[in-house]
């Protein structure tokens, strides 16, 4: 099979490179090196099947020239700071709307059928505490980075039925794993990297989330790739199991150093406008289906921590 990853150079499409080149597929990225690094391809290049693309997608004409002769596209190029919104309202209207809009016009053109398009549990907003199964509405999203991926969402789905394409769209929990350039074990390694006697906590520490592991994450994705065909497919991939923040800064200071480390807390409910600090996902759909993730989120958060650590 012939596969385009866009953001094929960054954190989680760099896993995904690796596991569709060990399964013998011919993949084309499409990177603009923004967040990605080409390191994370280095297992890969110059492999027969394996294509660099060095692109902007925000340029139509780059996305049509790019996007193109494949079976499948999954579209995994984005801006990954959620924060960004917050000081820049345009950036992710352009890095994610306007990106997703290309690759689909791109796609129309080049008459390619089938996307596989990132998303994220950001699109549900602030829920009322219960496990959100994937058809929870209304979809309020607090971040610009939500919105967006929202937006984008509504466009594949325009695309699909208008132009009889076909989509898996996942709503990714928090992904943890080796090569992340973002992100909260990166932000407190960074941090101890500079200060190791004291931690700076964003929030009150109880911000607490599902964590997947990276190969649980290109795992679900092709699980569902291959087990689901609605015209438009939509999961929640991670598990229905949580970790606080406070944990994990636990789990990294135990891993990292066995001194006395002060955390020092912001305060507050959040880490940041825009953050969602309780997050409780409904993963049945794709349990039902017969995906289920290996890891729970602490040892998804722990194995993480290891591999980055090079323990
Ligand atoms: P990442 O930053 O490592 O990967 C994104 C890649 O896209 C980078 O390689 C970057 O260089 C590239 N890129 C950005 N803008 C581009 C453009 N205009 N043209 C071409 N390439 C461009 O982030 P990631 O964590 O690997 O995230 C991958 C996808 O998963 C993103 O869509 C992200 O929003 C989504 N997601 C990630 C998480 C997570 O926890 N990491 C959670 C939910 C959703």
């Amino acid at each position: 099979m012939k596969y385009l990853v866009t953001g094929g150079a960054g954190f989680i499409g760099s896993h995904l490179v690796d596991e569709l080149m060990s399964l013998k597929n011919e993949v084309t990225v499409v990177d603009n090196l923004s967040s990605g690094k080409l390191e994370f391809l280095k297992n890969n290049m110059g492999k027969p099947g394996f294509t660099f693309i060095n692109g902007d997608l925000v340029n139509s004409k780059i996305a049509g020239e790019t996007v193109r002769d494949c079976d499948v596209v999954f579209h995994l190029s984005a801006n990954p700071d959620a924060r960004k919104g917050i000081t820049d309202t345009r950036y992710d209207l352009e890095q994610e709307v306007l990106v997703t809009y290309n690759v689909l016009e791109a796609m129309k053109i080049n008459a390619l059928k089938k996307i596989v398009f990132a998303s994220s549990s950001t699109v549900y907003g602030e829920t009322p505490g219960i496990p959100i199964p994937e058809d929870y509405g209304p979809l309020l999203p607090i971040s610009i980075y939500g919105a967006c991926k929202l937006a984008s969402e509504g466009m594949v789905s325009a695309f699909c039925s208008t132009f009889d394409m076909h989509a898996w769209i996942y709503r990714f929990a928090n992904v943890v794993g080796k090569r992340a350039t973002h992100g909260v074990i990166y932000d407190f390694i960074n941090k101890l990297g500079n200060d190791p006697s004291e931690l700076e906590i964003l929030g009150d520490g109880t911000q607490c989330k599902p964590y997947i592991h990276v190969k649980d994450c290109v795992d679900g994705m092709l699980y569902g790739l291959g087990h689901a065909s609605e015209r438009i497919n939509v999961f929640n991939l991670g598990s229905d199991t949580y970790t606080n923040v406070t944990a994990i800064a636990e789990m990294l200071v135990k891993a990292m150093m066995p001194g006395e480390v002060k955390f020092k807390y912001t305060g507050g409910d959040r880490g940041w406008i825009g953050d969602v600090p309780q997050v409780r996902y409904d993963v049945s759909k794709i349990n039902k289906l017969g995906w289920h993730a290996r890891y729970t989120s602490d040892q998804a958060i722990y194995n993480a921590i290891n591999e980055i650590l090079g323990k």
